[in-house]
């Protein structure tokens, strides 16, 4: 039989990475199991910003923004070669939010996270700074900035660097049996081999009880919701390196964003689904988008401008508000019983928060861990 590990992680999304990654650096003895390919679901499905969330601000989720702001300062550091700041502009609707609102929120957004070296927000005259984009009503705005981010990089880069500093990282094996001992976790994969480690993670994102439930055999404290989110892909609707905030009627926003020099990236979403597994954009959300689009844009788009489509599914918490509204922060549920080894249930999280969370989990796990750990590392070294 295998040597025992510290931590063994299931899930290869970016909160598994991130983990692998922050322990490996610490001298941890760490596995990391996927059943696919590495950052192949939710984490490689998404609007690809490393952001404050300035939306998030309308549910007085402060502590989050603030720490989501943190962080874009810090990945902006530390992984510099995939990401790039861009500049956001909010076309002025005023039958959304008042001017007063938006203000407000820039304001909070520009200071929230401490010293930023993004540009700060500022009232704009659209069709002065971007002509002939937006239909000539839309004559003010806002200009603010976040980060855009290679979204499936991030975990790779993780991953790398977790393997350099010792993490073991397993691709495309199962998980087919789970038994929990006083002092160690027994898992078997589906080439049959055996591992065993003192503590275990579930880091599954929108599997996270499935797992649970049909893997571990543990019945789940928390519930999530599961949030399909859908973009959809055309040939550039302009050249300037913008990108647009758009208020919808349903108080929703749209992004278009300048994506991969030829074409822009449209979305999201939010339709609940009860499945994790193959999500796959609806008509609906066709017609959502491309409305969207065509309310705001001059040029018009239809059907056949759709180069290319994907879907995600968000492991949201479930608070039993509008989909909008359930929040976008993350949550541990420590399992412990003094009679087995602990296991972690890691709930929720964004791209975005994925560093301070796999930091969090560390310090979390100390008293498990029976081994002085390093202090943190991540924020300041290069990815
Ligand atoms: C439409 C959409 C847009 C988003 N946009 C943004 C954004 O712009 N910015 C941002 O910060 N956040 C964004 N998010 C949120 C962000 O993408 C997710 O929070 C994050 O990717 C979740 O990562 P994860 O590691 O928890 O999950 P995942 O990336 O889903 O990883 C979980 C992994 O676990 C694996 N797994 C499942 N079951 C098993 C098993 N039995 N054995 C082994 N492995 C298993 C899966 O194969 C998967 O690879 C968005 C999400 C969506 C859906």
């Amino acid at each position: 039989m295998d040597s025992i590990f510290d931590i063994i992680i299931i899930g290869g999304g970016i909160n598994g990475a991130g983990i692998a990654r922050d322990a490996a650096g610490r001298k941890i003895k760490v596995c990391l199991i996927e059943k696919n390919n590495i950052g192949s679901a939710t984490s490689s499905w998404s609007t690809k910003l490393i952001h404050g969330g300035l939306r998030y601000l309308e549910n007085f989720e402060f502590k989050l923004v603030r720490e989501s702001l943190k962080e874009r300062e810090i990945i902006k550091f530390i992984a510099q070669d995939i990401v790039r700041p861009l500049p956001f502009i909010i076309p002025h609707l005023p039958s959304q939010r008042s001017k007063w609102i938006i203000k407000i929120g820039l304001f909070l957004y520009d200071r929230l996270g401490g010293k930023s070296s993004f540009p700060k927000s500022k009232k704009i005259n659209i069709q002065k700074i971007i002509p002939n984009i937006l239909k000539s009503n839309f004559k003010e705005g806002f200009q603010y900035y976040d980060l855009q981010v290679d979204d499936k990089k991030l975990v790779e880069l993780n991953i790398n660097d977790a393997k350099k500093k010792g993490a073991l990282i397993i691709e495309n094996q199962k998980i087919i049996e789970v038994k929990r001992e006083k002092n160690y976790w027994i898992i078997k994969l589906s080439n049959q081999k055996i591992l065993k480690s003192k503590i275990l993670i579930n880091a599954t994102g929108p599997w996270i009880n499935n797992v649970l439930k049909d893997i571990i055999k543990i019945k789940s404290k928390k519930e999530i919701r599961l949030v399909k989110g859908s973009h959809i892909i055309t040939k550039k609707l302009y050249d300037q390196n913008y990108a647009f905030t758009l208020q919808n009627e349903d108080n929703r926003v749209v992004f278009v964003i300048p994506f991969k020099q030829e074409y822009s990236l449209i979305g999201t979403t939010e339709i609940e689904v009860h499945s994790p597994e193959n999500p796959k954009i609806e008509q609906s959300e066709i017609i959502y988008l491309i409305n969207t689009i065509n309310k705001f844009f001059k040029k018009q788009i239809k059907n056949d401008d759709i180069l290319d489509t994907y879907s995600g599914v968000r492991p949201l918490i479930e608070d039993y508000k509008e989909a909008s509204k359930v929040t976008r922060d993350y949550i541990f549920d420590l399992n412990i019983n003094n009679s087995f080894a602990p296991l972690l249930n890691i709930y929720g999280g964004k791209l975005t928060t994925y560093r301070k969370l796999s930091e969090s989990v560390l310090n979390y796990l100390k008293p498990y861990l029976n081994k002085k750990i390093l202090y943190p590392w991540t924020h300041k070294e290069k990815l």
